[in-house]
């Protein structure tokens, strides 16, 4: 009889001792999975912060905006607060990249373009081509022109051009109808621009670029790209990472500067993305830099706010000296929605060059000609692709050729 209490007691003990243990680990499950003690329970950034590092909050604490977390505490701080210089990321043998040589890049990439470019170039061949140019012929070369953006004024005047040059032609060879259509597009997407990215200042302080454009459209990426086009060309390239509204965005720009040894200037998330530029450009003199590049926010909010922000960028820039370079950024195949775009921007800044990135990814390089017309500015560079060097400076008769085909 003891012993058959002994064994219930000791069942008991056993069975109470494997329940407690399932509490306990139920409840470590409930901890913030990766918060060591140590880790100081953190609410709003620290004197400091980086962009990308995590607050971290207590199970209990009821979740807060990130505007609730950094606005407060970054706007008061904002004008004092010293943007951070980051170092370009040292590891005991920095493998710094070597970036392509940028001359011949659209020639490269040609092959990428001519086959996102193929239905216009080819299209238009084809019509023209065609036995009887009657009205319908005429009127589906204009749509042609119209579906790759041309825009309806350019496209009127191409139009106009080839029906009067094609009557003087006679007879039409393949040969005639190439050469002819090659010479109209050249002169529609514009030879005597001057294209060359102004990226000296001609005194002996660094050329300073400002990259603008809405969020997406690839301005971070371009901003990199170009930091990898000025390295190949023997450049020093100092970074700003003024585009202090998308999360990331500065370590993004990091990342490509340290790939190339290119320092990056920072500050914390949401903070003043006028106080990094002029900080940026700082560093640039102090280091004796050749050029400062400075990627900004592009939030369409409203225009009096991007106005405001970027005004406030350039003014504080130009503490330092004028600025060089204002890129306008815009996604190729977006359309009428691009020009939307570039029109509020054109009214904010005076944009100085575009670049038209994604045009990989779309038929319509027609956009140049129509961006170009809205804006009086040149296309200055084209993005091609997701690489790191498929950043191109823009020729116009590579382009057209790419667009016609071999
Ligand atoms: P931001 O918000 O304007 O700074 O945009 P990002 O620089 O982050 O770019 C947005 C996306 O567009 C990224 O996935 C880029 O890789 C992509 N992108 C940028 N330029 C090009 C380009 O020329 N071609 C292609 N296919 N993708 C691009």
């Amino acid at each position: 009889m003891d012993i058959l209490i002994l064994a219930v007691v000791i069942a008991l003990v056993a069975v109470g001792v494997i329940s407690g243990l399932v509490v306990s680990s139920r409840k470590k499950k409930q901890l913030p999975p990766s918060a060591p003690s140590s880790t100081p329970t953190i609410t709003a950034p620290p004197a400091e912060p980086q962009v990308g590092e995590d607050a971290v909050e207590t199970a209990e604490e009821p979740r807060r905006t990130i505007e609730e977390v950094v606005l407060p505490e970054a706007e008061a701080a904002a004008p004092e607060a010293p943007a951070v210089v980051a170092e370009p990321e040292a590891p005991a043998a920095p493998e710094i990249e070597v970036p392509e040589p940028t001359a011949g890049r659209l020639v490269r990439l040609r092959a990428r373009l001519a086959r996102s470019q193929n239905s216009l170039g080819k299209g238009l061949l084809t019509l023209l081509s065609r036995e009887h140019l009657d009205e319908d012929t005429w009127e589906e070369i204009e749509e042609t022109l119209l579906i790759a953006d041309v825009g309806v004024v350019p496209t009127q005047e191409l139009v106009d051009r080839l029906r009067e040059r094609v009557k003087v032609l006679g007879t039409r060879t393949p040969a005639d109808l190439r050469a002819l259509l090659k010479e109209e597009l050249l002169t529609l997407v514009g030879t005597d621009f001057d294209r060359a990215v102004k990226t000296e200042s001609g005194l002996d302080t660094p050329g300073v670029v400002m990259v603008v454009g809405v969020n997406g459209t690839g301005k971070t990426t371009t901003t990199g790209k170009l930091a990898r086009v000025l390295v190949a060309d023997g450049r020093s390239v100092v970074l700003g990472a003024a585009d202090t509204f998308r999360a990331a965005a500065a370590d993004q720009l990091q990342t490509w500067g340290d790939r190339v040894g290119a320092r990056t200037v920072r500050g914390p998330e949401g903070g003043d993305p006028a106080s990094i530029a002029y900080d940026a450009v700082k560093e640039g003199i102090a280091e004796g830099a050749d050029v400062v590049l400075i990627d900004t926010a592009g939030r369409l909010h409203t225009k009096t706010g991007l106005m405001d922000e970027l005004g406030k960028v350039k003014r504080v820039v130009e503490k330092h000296g004028p600025l060089d370079e204002v890129l306008l950024v815009l996604d190729a195949t977006t359309g009428q929605n691009g020009l939307t775009q570039a029109r509020v921007f054109a009214e904010v800044v005076d944009i100085t060059g575009i670049v038209l990135t994604k045009l990989d990814g779309t038929a319509k390089g027609g956009i140049v000609v129509a961006v170009q017309r809205e804006l009086g500015v040149p296309v200055k560079l084209v993005g091609l692709g997701e690489g790191p060097d498929d950043l191109a400076p823009f020729e116009p008769e590579a382009f057209v050729d790419a667009l016609i085909g071999d």
